[in-house]
């Protein structure tokens, strides 16, 4: 593999939207940083000195999203973020954030890849220092059968497999490595949600149109007809239906596995938060943020120990 300097952005970068799980609105700021930052959270909104790393160690939640926290400062669902600054390279970033979530946007990395792939990335002089194992680091989940490893090796690649016993999904693989573009091979996939799942939101007017509009949503079980009409109230869309491979018709999927891609792109993210690029073959069965974030606490207590 070539050695390759450090990277930061041409630019800053302004997003605005609401977080998937707080529900509040947050303006974020991508700024270019110095060389040997890393990727920094700045929460604005608790003061000048609200400075938090991504790293493993501040992981305290996984439930449906990644949360980082120190105590004081905290900044949630950041894997998307995270993921496609590490799928387009860049190596510092300030991250600047006036609320506690990042923006959801459209469930997948879009407005980041797009961004950096019209822009460019500014090569700064540094070489980029990476993570390097010199054995295999597994971790494995026995009741889910789940695991996540990582392989040392000169190369990169991330692969995934996903099962969730869905007949709609089966089982999907995806794979990414630096040959392939990232922006639209993983960073356009969208987040996905099963129906059983959120029907009974939806059923108590919980969630609004919006909430589901940019997700990929799979009828494991058809919803009796006249939930289903409710649904399209909810959705405010009267054309909505379940389409023959067992997806609500509200987008067409890019892939046939895009949610198997999601799934890799989430990973990405997650393994960023071992400090920095890993150097080596990342592969996982089943992942999910769970059991990310014991890989990642794993390596970075096996890097600082070294
Ligand atoms: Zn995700």
């Amino acid at each position: 593999m070539i050695p390759q300097k450090q990277s930061t952005l041409v630019t800053e970068y302004h997003y605005e939207g609401k977080g998937l799980h707080t529900g509040k609105v947050s303006h974020m700021t991508l700024k270019p940083a110095p060389e040997n930052t890393g990727i920094l959270f700045h929460r604005t909104d608790l003061g000048e000195n609200a400075f938090i790393k991504p790293l493993a160690e501040y992981i305290t939640s996984t439930s449906r999203n990644t949360t980082i926290t120190d105590g004081k400062v905290s900044v949630l669902t950041l894997e998307h973020l995270m993921s496609a600054l590490t799928g387009m390279g860049v190596d510092n970033v300030l991250v600047e954030l006036d609320n506690a979530e990042v923006p959801i946007l459209d469930g997948s990395a879009r407005f980041y890849v797009d961004a950096l792939k019209r822009d460019g990335l500014r090569q700064q002089d540094a070489m980029r220092e990476y993570i390097t194992l010199d054995k295999e680091i597994m971790v494995t989940d026995e009741k889910s059968g789940s695991w996540v490893k990582i392989t040392p090796s000169e190369e990169v690649s991330y692969d995934a497999t996903i099962d969730f016993g869905s007949k709609v999904l089966g089982i999907q693989e995806a794979h990414w490595d630096p040959s392939l573009d990232y922006a639209t091979e993983i960073g356009y996939c969208r987040t996905f949600v099963f129906l059983h799942e959120v029907a009974y939101l939806f059923q108590n007017n919980l969630i609004k149109g919006g909430d589901v509009d940019n997700a990929i949503v799979i009828v494991e079980h058809p919803l009796p007809q006249d939930q289903f009409e409710k649904l399209k109230t909810v959705f405010n869309h009267p054309n909505i239906s379940v389409n023959e491979n067992g997806y609500l018709n509200n987008l067409e999927l890019h892939f046939p596995n895009e949610c198997g891609r999601h799934k890799l792109l989430d990973l990405i993210g997650d393994v960023r938060l071992c400090g920095g690029f890993i150097k080596g073959k990342v592969s996982a069965f089943k992942p999910g943020h769970s059991i990310n974030s014991m890989l990642t606490k794993a390596v970075r207590e096996y890097v600082q120990n070294k």
